[in-house]
């Protein structure tokens, strides 16, 4: 590489690993019919309501959106029962994750803190922005251990990630376990609770931290439009969080990250409660589904609260992806996650779930045979 003058924080970067595309793979074998079951988007789609909005909106597109979507933040205010001064609307809840690391942690001095492993946005942002990045290892069983965690934590710690319900493996705490978590982390230290999945879970009133946030003063949760509400690519997502961190968060955030058509969307589908109710239904009875068959097939299934599953295959789980692949089904290994012999499977519709199992159990027969 050329001497040109970069950042320390540059030398070797590793980015985010996404999911594969349709596309990629329908070109890679040379397919006509691919089904991704890979980035937990929803199985239903995209929310009729919403593309009616889409269509009408769209002669907009020539405006730029209001600075900071005040319109988004006050409905959703209403949604969530808070103050809309206290909702932060981001480019997807990742921008909102750039942005509470870029507004809180000093740069080599500060660290952040989250579990092993975890969702690689947390690291990517924080090594981006030249702030150590801890981790404590989960139990065994995925459960979080809370004591390992705050052992990692000191006065220079800015922010704490925990994803409840988790990713990738679906496990969930009660709320409570984490407002004690709270309770116990020095003044300046947030707590982030990543509700990226809180949607799925059930008792939702169990799970969510949202009636703890006038209680936690150093609180933030965020939320997605990506997941429950079906709009991954318009990348929508919001943070709750007090009133002077969502201030600074607006300050510095770059006034149009939320496009036009993705608020439009946001209000479009805050008001589709069947589209909501249907998506949960089709969640939760394919995870069901998916979780007994996958167990009668010789999978370790393990338990989620969220619409995907983690598995461990009783065969190479590399040598199934790729043969899923190769049969037009996209899942997800989770070799960057540091796990090589599990995989994650997004709860697909009723077809996408059979096709993936049949072609699973196509898979796993012939490597016993072969074997
Ligand atoms: C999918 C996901 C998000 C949401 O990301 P967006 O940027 O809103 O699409 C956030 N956190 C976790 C853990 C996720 O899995």
């Amino acid at each position: 590489m050329t001497k040109v003058l970069v950042r320390p924080e540059m030398a070797g970067f590793k980015p985010y690993s996404p999911g594969l595309s349709i596309d990629e793979i329908k070109k890679r074998y040379g397919l006509a019919r691919v089904i991704k079951m890979a980035s937990n988007e929803n199985p239903l789609g995209t929310s009729p309501v919403v593309l009616e909005r889409l269509k009408n909106a769209s002669p907009l597109a020539f405006r730029y959106a209001q600075a900071g979507s005040p319109a988004l933040s006050e409905r959703l205010g209403r949604h969530l029962g808070v103050p809309a001064s206290c909702v932060v609307a981001g480019n997807g809840s990742d921008e909102i994750i750039d942005l509470l690391l870029r507004v809180v942690a000093r740069p080599g001095v500060d660290n952040v803190v989250a579990f092993k492993p975890c969702f690689s946005i947390y690291d990517v942002q924080s090594r981006l922005c030249g702030v150590e990045f801890r981790q404590a290892p989960l139990n065994p069983d995925f459960s979080f251990p809370f004591d390992r965690l705050l052992s990692l934590v000191d006065e220079n710690t800015a922010l704490v990630f925990v994803t409840n319900p988790d990713n990738p493996s679906g496990h969930a705490c009660p709320a409570s376990d984490l407002a004690e978590l709270a309770a116990l982390l020095p003044e300046r230290t947030l707590l982030v609770v990543d509700e990226a999945y809180v949607d799925f879970a059930a008792p939702l009133d169990v799970y969510s931290m949202l009636p703890h946030l006038g209680s936690i003063p150093n609180l933030v949760i965020l939320r997605t439009f990506s997941k429950m509400y079906g709009l991954a690519g318009l990348r929508l997502g919001y943070g709750v969080m007090p009133e002077w961190l969502a201030d600074l968060l607006l300050r510095v955030k770059l006034p149009f990250s939320v496009n036009i058509l993705a608020e439009q969307a946001g209000l479009a589908a805050l008001e589709d409660d069947i589209f909501v109710s249907e998506t949960l239904r089709v969640v939760s009875e394919g995870r069901a589904m998916l979780e007994r068959e996958l167990s009668a097939l010789g999978c370790k299934v393990w338990p989620s609260q969220a619409n995907f599953l983690m598995f461990a295959p009783p065969m190479d789980a590399r040598t199934l992806f790729e043969a899923l692949l190769e049969r037009g089904v996209i899942i997800r290994p989770l070799t960057s996650y540091g796990m090589p012999e599990k995989l994650r499977v997004s709860i697909g519709n009723e077809d996408e779930n059979l096709e993936f199992l049949a072609k699973t159990a196509e898979v796993l027969r012939d490597n016993h045979r072969y074997s």
